[in-house]
């Protein structure tokens, strides 16, 4: 059982996914990437011909969900029935419905109760959480607490570079439908008491990670 649980909350394209896992394999802990579940029962609801805009249909299908991840940072993979779906849960499609799935609370209860299972079941001395309400509501008594920001434009220019297929005005109109979607159900956009802020609109990738990092040595000394 982990007793080190880092909870990394932010908004779309601050880059908390890929700075999470680096910062996590650097340390030799798990990574769980929160969004990849509820983005894996966004796209099964689609695959299922299920409406994602039927709440009931929805949390009917978290519960009978057949959902795996990899904890261990150089082996990710998302799977829903055993099938490998890690590149096809990023497809705009999902992207677009994923919001809707995560607004049903039977959808979060039974997502977050998954999450702290695995939080407490991987042989690791401790795990990187991330998503929009680790620090709030799935691991609010972690000992490193942390909010990654990045002004609207840089996280936009960040995503726009990860998805290729899509314009730059799709991609914008994309990111800030879905924060507006999802900040309506958790603030990911101020930090909670006691919750530390990184902001990476100005700094690089490897310096984010760097930062990260630190915050995670000084939070574990103080404790
Ligand atoms: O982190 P990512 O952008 O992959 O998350 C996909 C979606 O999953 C978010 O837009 C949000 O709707 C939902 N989500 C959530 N709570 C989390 C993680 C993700 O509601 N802890």
């Amino acid at each position: 059982m982990s007793e080190i649980i880092v909870a990394v909350d932010g908004p779309a394209g601050s880059g908390k996914s890929s700075v999470s896992k680096e910062a996590a394999r650097r340390l030799g802990y798990a990574y769980l990437d929160t969004g990849a579940a509820y983005r894996a029962l966004a796209w099964h609801c689609l695959d299922e011909g299920v409406d994602v805009e039927n709440a009931d249909a929805v949390a009917e299908r978290a519960r009978s969900f057949d959902y795996a991840t990899g904890m261990d940072p150089d082996h990710y993979f998302v799977r829903v029935g055993g099938e490998d779906i890690t590149p096809d849960i990023r497809e705009p499609r999902v992207t677009a419905v994923v919001s809707a799935v995560a607004r049903v609370s039977e959808v979060r209860e039974a997502l977050n109760a998954m999450f702290r299972r695995m939080m407490s079941q991987h042989p690791r001395p401790g795990v990187i959480a991330e998503g929009r309400d680790i620090t709030t509501v799935v691991a609010p008594d972690a000992p490193v607490r942390v909010l990654l920001t990045a002004t609207e434009e840089a996280r936009i220019a960040r995503r726009s570079a990860e998805v290729s297929a899509q314009s730059t005005e799709a991609t914008a109109q994309q990111l800030a439908s879905r924060d507006r979607q999802d900040s309506r159900v958790v603030d990911f956009m101020t930090a909670a008491p006691g919750v530390i802020t990184i902001d990476s609109t100005d700094i690089d990738f490897e310096q984010t990670v760097q930062a990260l990092i630190d915050t995670v040595r000084s939070g574990l000394s103080t404790e």
